[in-house]
């Protein structure tokens, strides 16, 4: 199952140039698959997962808890501090979460540009359960040069594009988004951009990666204590600890006079679809005189994936 896709956002993902050519998105008419990869060297512990739920009320949930695949993208392959790496979490926690309301096969992709070191990032969530992210060389320069004390993000926005297997025309959001708290950013979208009546929570601390969403759909019922629920997980002074071990614990705490029925669970895990073949095809799209103020002096093109730091050395005779 395969999808054309189109580059999304290139003041995102510039430059495509700089110490070797950063192709930072897929090359026009390259195909990604849509269903999650097969396990194998590139992908986290198959002990994350996704839990999907519904309520006799009417309310809609998913529970992710994902801290292998955060620990190998935020640590391992981006190799972020403390900080970062629990902020860069809190959106693959969040982006999954959003991902589970794709109706059908399809890449939800969620950009946070700000004006503090950390200025920009990306989380792509890939059909069922596959996610990356990405960081830059300007992000990762800005973030060595941070003092710690400042905001990371600060003011920004927040730019959420959903493509499914089938749309012409995908769908994309802008919004301004304020502060630090990425639950809280993600949260303001839902309300502003999707205004649905939903929220997520997300707790990404002591080796933990977890995350909820909970959203009532139509037909539910406006009394339910579940409502008052999303209200308060809207609210940042409320958030809740997330600290139970296993789903059902989690939910019940979060609304003891719920009943969820888990409708499907699947496995999370790191994916990129960037390859050898990809970065060749790509360079081929290239001027002449491109490829040539790329090469080193062996003779040789540095591709570096901006997501998953995977490093292509491509001769320029491959190329041509
Ligand atoms: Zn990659």
């Amino acid at each position: 199952m395969v999808f054309k896709t189109t580059a999304f956002d290139h003041s995102a993902t510039a430059p495509w140039f700089g110490r070797g050519a950063q192709i930072n998105d897929l090359a026009p008419g390259a195909t990604t698959p849509l269903d999650r990869a097969p396990p194998g060297p590139g992908c986290a512990a198959m002990s994350d997962r996704i839990g999907r739920y519904v309520t006799d009320a009417g309310f809609a949930a998913a529970v992710v808890r994902c801290p292998a695949t955060v620990e190998e993208v935020c640590v391992r392959q981006h190799g972020l501090g403390p900080r970062p790496a629990t902020m860069l979490g809190e959106a693959i926690v969040a982006g999954l979460l959003l991902g589970t309301r794709l109706k059908g096969p399809g890449l939800l992709t969620a950009a946070l540009a700000g004006e503090g070191a950390f200025r920009h990032f990306r989380v792509d969530a890939i059909g069922l359960g596959s996610v990356r992210a990405m960081v830059l060389p300007s992000t990762h320069e800005a973030l060595a040069a941070w003092n710690g004390v400042d905001p990371l993000l600060s003011d920004g926005v927040l730019t959420v594009e959903r493509r499914l297997q089938d749309d012409t025309q995908p769908y994309q959001s802008k919004l301004l988004v304020a502060g630090d708290a990425i639950p809280s950013v993600f949260n303001q979208f839902l309300v502003a951009s999707e205004q649905v009546m939903a929220a997520i929570a997300v707790r990404v601390s002591d080796g933990e990666a977890v995350g909820v969403y909970v959203e009532r759909l139509p037909g539910a019922d406006v009394t339910h204590p579940l409502n008052e629920l999303v209200i308060e997980m809207r609210d940042a002074n409320s958030h809740p600890a997330l600290n139970e071990a296993d789903n059902a614990a989690l939910l019940s705490a979060l609304c003891p006079e719920a009943t969820f029925r888990e409708l499907h669970a699947y496995d999370v895990g790191f994916h990129c679809p960037c390859s050898r073949d990809r970065y060749i095809a790509t360079l081929r799209g290239f001027k002449q005189t491109e490829l040539t103020s790329l090469t080193n002096g062996a003779g040789v093109i540095e591709t570096v994936c901006d997501f998953c730091r995977t490093r292509y050395d491509i001769p320029l005779d491959e190329v041509l």
